[in-house]
């Protein structure tokens, strides 16, 4: 054991604030990773205000980390010190289900151990995330970050990047399909950018009509104003496919209407019930599909970096002191930020 630092919520009332804590000495396929950047993600406000359920305190979010490898545990292959890696969602998984031998470790039978908050598979602590100086995790789930990508904006790839890749390469999207990105913040311009990189022509649906020309810069080729009902109308029946990014409630059936015949509309983002409910005619008289997607497998993950180093793809990011997290927080729920919030970790050291 070591004695870490990083910042925490300690109930869901807290603000998030420095402490100290002990992390394990590697085990003989662990790599212990010095955190250079860490990205906030949506979810991570959410699981620090326990607004799913599931909060485990001391909570300290973070699950998109790059950084340095400090040491490397006896059985290790993948990785020695000194390389640049990244650490996602995910820190462990049972690895013999039917879902983790497909490479599919985010959908594990007994259920992944996430990056942060989740009993730890060997010895029952609490994981703690990527708003730290430090983190030891095993080699499966460490990934290798290219020399060509910009590491703090690399790091949204872990979430944000692959959340949005592995639905785009899931259901096969090539060039000249037409792709509908909903909603335009991390996940959103991730989104179109993947899309364009694909081949795809990409329309972004918005509520907001002063988007369209950040949109463009993006890589969109159109925009629909999405409470503009003429121009949802004008769109019926065309796309192949939506990437829903919305992370709140909002009404489907409007978006359904604008897939063509076998189109698919895909949840990344609204993990509540749908409401209002989704008509059923929508779907069986078009034979559309409505479908969700959770992150990318460890495979996909370091395929996904991969592509962004060859298409020249990162996430725009701000950069942050994580002294000041809180007011971030604020910022990502009034929705201000362009469009990930970055934790440059030097901060946590001043
Ligand atoms: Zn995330
Ligand atoms: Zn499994």
């Amino acid at each position: 054991m070591y004695t870490a630092i990083g910042y925490a919520a300690q109930s869901a009332t807290t603000p998030l604030a420095p402490v100290k804590f002990e992390r394990r000495s590697p085990r003989a396929d662990d790599i212990a990773i010095e955190i250079l950047y860490c990205g906030v993600c949506h979810s991570d406000i959410h699981q620090a205000r326990n607004e799913w359920g599931i909060a485990v305190y001391p909570l300290m979010p973070g699950h998109e980390i790059v950084g340095k490898v400090t040491a490397v545990g006896a059985n290790v292959t993948q990785h020695k010190v000194g390389d640049l890696v990244g650490v996602g969602c995910m820190v462990d998984s049972c690895r013999h289900c039917e879902a983790c031998q497909a490479n599919l470790e985010q959908y594990c039978l007994e259920g992944p151990t996430m990056t942060y908050a989740t009993p730890d598979r060997v010895d029952g602590s609490n994981t703690m995330g990527g708003y730290s100086d430090s983190i030891v995790v095993s080699e499966h789930f460490v990934v290798r970050i290219p020399e060509k990508l910009n590491l703090a904006s690399a790091a949204p790839i872990l979430c944000a990047g692959i959340t949005t890749y592995s639905p785009l390469k899931h259901y096969g999207v090539k060039a000249g399909d037409k792709v509908g990105i909903l909603g335009m913040g991390g996940l959103g311009h991730m989104g179109i950018k993947f899309a364009k990189a694909m081949g795809a022509e990409v329309t972004l649906f918005t509520r907001s009509a002063s988007k369209a020309e950040e949109a463009r810069r993006q890589g969109a080729d159109h925009v629909i104003v999405s409470t503009d009902d003429a121009q949802m109308q004008a769109a019926a029946g065309h796309f192949d496919f939506l990437l829903d990014t919305i992370p709140v409630q909002h009404d489907l059936n409007p978006y359904l209407d604008t897939l063509r015949f076998d189109g698919v509309h895909i949840l990344v983002g609204l993990i509540e019930p749908v409401e209002p409910p989704v008509h059923a005619a929508k779907l069986v008289l078009g034979r559309r599909v409505l479908a969700g997607s959770l992150i990318g497998g460890i495979a996909e993950t370091q395929e996904v970096l991969d592509f962004c180093a060859e298409h020249n793809i990162t996430c725009d990011i701000e950069m942050l002191d994580i002294r000041q997290i809180n007011e971030a927080y604020a910022r990502m729920i009034a929705g201000d930020v362009k469009y990930r919030f970055v934790i440059d970790m030097a901060t946590l050291k001043v």
